[in-house]
């Protein structure tokens, strides 16, 4: 017979701090980051350190209530937050040691990107996560981790030299090169499927200053073609990310573009700030920009300021394109002008050098030769208005979609086993779900984008 949960149980064994539906903080510790979601956990749990993970593992396996693992709660699918069951938040456990003489860092996951990088700029150092300073170095590093040096330095997990990883079983492993090599390979890219990463052992690049941050260009289709050739043309220092989306009325676009459409793009230059301004130039030529905010800048300054209670509703569909023609910039022109969502953009990210160097085998994120990552949203008000723009967001991506039919799990939301799949491709998913086998049998860990392990 199975134990039921105990919160004065839990709360006896824990360093940390466990909150429950009748403490004040509650209803700020169940939020996640997507307003999509609105989920009542039976508690939330701070852990302190690796023993309290162990005790919270040992509790969930125990009484089998649901176990969430947050660490900065950006999953669109809301994975960070269960209903009825457990919340293992790592937010309490941010330590970082920085060795800039090696260049390699230990940071505990409760970190976000945007603290883990600020305090390596401090020494000239960087290590890649996304384009988002909030999002948690828990959830972004086990998805693989595409940011603003993809193309110079590749994905985040690219430059992951261990983990330290709390097993379903309760143990705390040590994961890298040579030790448990097979769930080292999963954990780059497979997700929370394997246990509660604890900390992460980083490299670290020198990066100092870049040439980087805004670019607001008028969205023709000539435009949109020409910035995407651009950005694969550039060198390698130079990644871009641009959004198709009606101009917000933010005080650096001018009155007569708000709503209009337009490119606002994201340039971020790791190198000599001459060559820099020389990588920025064909993007700049592509029209008059609207505003232009590309300088030299420090790195943590590419991540924009976020108001502390940002709670988008969106749905969205994650995807990978070969090219963006100009037909192709005129199939999503014609998609956004058609949306009735408050707020509709299609993201483009493009991909290669470095990133694309990594044999797809070489770790769980397969998707090294994709060219163009592609993010169609519909932003709403309210959470029961998600469903009516469900269906202009399936039409726009299937009118995008050509040869690649992958997806990156980062992306993905609630979107069933099919699209997980997607994520993990053919040999990729046979090798998670036996390495789910050997470290998760009975699926523990499964509010997550789920592979079940080979034997269920
Ligand atoms: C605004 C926004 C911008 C984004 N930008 C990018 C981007 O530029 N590049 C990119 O690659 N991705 C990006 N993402 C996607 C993001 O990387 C994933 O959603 C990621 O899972 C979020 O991590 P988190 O820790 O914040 O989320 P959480 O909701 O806390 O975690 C997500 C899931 O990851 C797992 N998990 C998290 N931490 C741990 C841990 N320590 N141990 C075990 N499992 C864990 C769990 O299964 C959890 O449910 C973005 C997401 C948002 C919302």
């Amino acid at each position: 017979m199975r134990a039921s949960l105990s919160i004065p149980q839990l709360r006896s064994r824990l360093n940390g701090r466990v909150i429950a539906p009748d403490d004040p903080r509650y209803d700020q510790a169940r939020t996640v980051f997507s307003g999509a979601i609105d989920r009542r956990p039976a508690a939330i749990v701070r852990v302190a350190d690796a023993d309290d993970v162990a005790h919270v593992v040992a509790h969930a396996r125990e009484t089998g209530v649901e176990l969430a693992v947050r660490s900065g709660g950006h999953s669109g699918a809301g994975h960070g937050v269960s209903e009825g069951g457990i919340v293992l938040d790592l937010a309490q456990m941010r330590a970082l040691e920085i060795d800039a003489g090696s260049r390699t860092a230990w940071a505990e996951t409760g970190l976000t990107a945007g603290e883990y990088t600020t305090a390596a700029a401090a020494h000239g150092l960087a290590t890649g996560f996304g384009d988002t300073g909030s999002v948690g170095i828990g959830g972004i590093t086990l998805s693989g981790g595409v940011g603003h040096l993809v193309r110079k330095h590749g994905l985040t997990i690219d430059d992951l030299l261990a983990a330290d990883v709390v097993t379903a079983d309760g143990e705390l492993v040590r994961a890298d090169a040579e030790s448990h090599p097979e769930l080292f390979w999963a954990l780059r890219g497979g997700g929370g499927n394997f246990g509660v990463a604890t900390r992460f052992r980083f490299r670290l690049h020198p990066v100092g200053t870049i040439v980087g941050g805004m670019l607001l260009l008028p969205a023709t289709p000539d435009v949109i073609a020409g910035f995407v050739e651009a950005a694969e043309r550039a060198p390698e220092e130079l990644s871009a990310i641009a959004n198709v989306m009606p101009a917000p009325p933010m005080p650096f676009v001018p009155a007569e573009h708000h709503g209009k459409l337009v490119v606002l793009a994201t340039l971020a230059y790791a190198g000599a700030p001459e060559a820099g301004e020389r990588a920025i130039a064909p993007f700049r030529a592509l029209a008059e920009p609207i505003a232009d905010m590309v300088r030299p800048m420090p790195y943590p300054e590419v991540f924009q300021p976020e108001p502390e209670d940002y709670r988008p509703i969106a749905t969205v569909r994650t995807m990978f394109v070969d090219g963006v023609d100009r037909h192709t910039a005129e199939t999503i022109l014609d998609h956004i002008r058609a949306a009735t969502a408050p707020m509709a953009a299609a993201q483009l990210r493009v991909l290669g050098g470095a990133m694309a160097r990594v044999p797809a085998d070489a770790t769980a994120f397969a998707h090294r030769k994709s060219r163009i990552m592609v993010n169609v949203v519909a932003m709403v008000m309210q959470r029961d208005e998600v469903d009516a723009h469900r269906g202009w967001v399936m039409k726009f991506a299937d009118a995008l979609r050509q040869d690649d039919a992958g997806a990156y799990v980062g992306f993905l939301g609630d979107e069933g086993e099919e699209r997980v799949r997607a994520a993990y491709p053919g040999a990729t998913w046979d090798r998670l779900a036996a390495v789910k086998a050997t470290y998760d049998p009975t699926n523990l860990f499964r509010l997550n984008q789920n592979v079940p392990p080979t034997s269920v």
